[in-house]
């Protein structure tokens, strides 16, 4: 089993587009969208969009219909799969809302890749209107970060991950995103991380004009194609260095009950394994 957790935003790094402004393009309704968006935050807003939608008789399986439609490239369907494969543990995080991504990963046959999605919650009222909740209940309980949108910090969710992961032994996070949003969480990350940003969107942007702020090594990639190839470069990379340490601990087990350990071993077990680069 690989010991490498890997946590998706969703927007714009899994599917191509924003669902949300996806499913109001499609809809028509962008003028009163884009009118409404100064005079309230961005996750109410699309609740009361979805209200809009209701009243104008869109069902949910009309949402759902025009979210399945909406563009994944069959590279990034083939790296979640391949990563699933090869044992990889693979989580969501993201500000859009649980209706909008599992239609989306259902539709794709990716939803069972993934051991969890973390995002706002939202579900289908007695009137087949579909409501959409913050993740973070700002009323309540404000999570304090300035990094990120007062529903959701990301930053949050990576550290409450490391902490339920770690004890079941993953030891190695890769973090693919594209926005704000994911700087927070990538700045969480440790040495022996790889944080993965779409190339010129915000967070790509961030990271370049702060790089000494992260400890997670960085890598790029423009499109489906390419977060491919990326993304089964560092897996691989990762799971061929812990083969190395098991075979480095397996010479060293064998060599305590057999005497004493050659010199050319104990140089194998001494020297420190490389930090790829
Ligand atoms: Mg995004
Ligand atoms: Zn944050």
């Amino acid at each position: 089993m690989a010991a490498i957790l890997l946590v998706f935003d969703f927007d714009k790094t899994i599917i191509d587009c924003d669902s949300d402004n996806w499913v109001i393009d499609q809809f028509g309704v962008a003028e009163a969208f884009e009118r409404l968006l100064p005079t309230m935050p961005w996750n109410p807003l699309m609740d009361r969009m979805m209200e809009e939608l209701h009243s104008q008789g869109r069902s949910v399986e009309d949402i759902a219909e025009c979210l399945r439609a909406a563009p994944l490239d069959p590279h990034v369907v083939n790296a979640v799969k391949t990563a699933y494969a090869l044992g990889c543990e693979l989580r969501i995080a993201s500000d859009a809302n649980q209706f909008f991504i599992r239609t989306i990963l259902k539709h794709h046959g990716l939803l069972e890749c993934f051991s969890e999605i973390n995002t706002n919650p939202s579900f289908v009222d007695e009137q087949g209107r579909l409501k959409i909740f913050p993740y973070h209940d700002f009323n309540t309980c404000a999570h304090g970060c300035s990094l990120c949108p007062s529903n959701m910090c990301k930053g949050m969710i990576i550290d409450r991950i490391r902490a339920s992961a770690f004890a079941e032994g993953k030891k190695q996070f890769i973090y693919l995103g594209d926005g704000k949003g994911d700087y927070c969480p990538s700045l969480r990350l440790t040495e022996g991380d790889y944080v993965m940003p779409r190339k010129d969107y915000p967070l790509w942007n961030l990271i370049s004009s702060s790089s000494q702020m992260l400890k997670a090594e960085v890598h790029e990639w423009s499109n489906g194609e390419e977060l491919e190839k990326v993304l089964l470069q560092l897996i691989h990379r990762s799971i061929s260095t812990d083969a190395d340490r098991i075979s480095a601990n397996q010479l060293f087990s064998m060599d305590c009950k057999h005497g004493p350990v050659p010199a050319s071993a104990a140089e194998t077990i001494s020297l420190p394994l490389p930090v790829p680069h």
